[in-house]
């Protein structure tokens, strides 16, 4: 009985200074102050939240709700399962593209892990979905949810879908690691929390992957997160 309270405690030990990893533990950000995660209720005005953030307000559109991770998460998790319709080396290469695509992100704001094992526990907050296709012809989409809890935002995904062409079946180049990539980074953003697209092709979050798509992240598709993730959680701009 001892032995397997201690087993029990040892296991917990585990879970919560590896696993849990909340804002203020080893590698996670260090924990913000409670009224920028307690912003439901707060009103903004749009014309001081818009300037200088990027495409936040994108297309006039700047009445509306702040929705992101909370910062006390301290990280985030990303669960990357195996294409389970590839194999061999276009299966591993296409993961690549994947990881390094979500790693963009990595402390922007948020340390990123990157769950790709064969199993995992159920501890990811993000999970890439793998997809052949979809209806709309998307390459990718980013399907987030939240709740509202007092005054704070629970933010959670349902997945990460990014399309894998037929072509990768036959092998992954250059150009179609780069798309996957792309894609990756443009999700990515979405499941961070930002809602609408760019208007510069220059930017990952232009709503097309264009032919000539460089799979790197512009000063404003950073500084677009990075305004969304100095608004208090919740808060709604007008
Ligand atoms: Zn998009």
């Amino acid at each position: 009985m001892i032995r397997m309270i201690c087993w029990g405690a040892f296991v917990f030990a585990i879970y919560w200074f590896g696993f849990r990893g909340g804002c203020g533990t080893s590698g996670a950000l260090a924990c913000p102050p409670p009224e920028l995660e307690e912003g439901v209720g707060v009103m903004l005005d749009a014309r001081e939240v818009c300037s200088g953030s990027g495409y936040l307000c994108a297309g006039g559109r700047s009445n509306f709700q702040v929705i992101r991770w909370g910062l006390d998460k301290g990280r985030l998790r990303v669960r990357v399962p195996p294409v389970e319709f590839l194999q061999g080396a276009a299966e591993k290469r296409v993961r690549e593209a994947v990881v390094e695509g979500i790693k963009a992100w990595d402390r922007k704001p948020f340390p990123i892990i990157i769950d790709s094992g064969d199993y995992t526990l159920r501890l990811w907050d993000i999970r890439v979905v793998w997809t052949q296709g979809m209806n709309n012809h998307a390459a990718g989409q980013a399907r987030v949810g939240w709740q509202v809890d007092g005054k704070r935002i629970r933010m959670e995904t349902d997945g990460m879908a990014v399309v894998i062409p037929p072509q990768a079946m036959a092998g992954v180049d250059e150009a179609l690691f780069e798309f996957i990539k792309s894609v990756t980074m443009h999700e990515m953003s979405h499941a961070l929390g930002v809602i609408w697209h760019s208007d510069s092709p220059r930017d990952i979050m232009y709503p097309q992957i264009m032919p000539n798509t460089r799979a790197e992240l512009s000063e404003r598709d950073l500084r677009t997160v990075e305004a969304l993730y100095e608004l208090p959680n919740g808060a709604m701009v007008q």
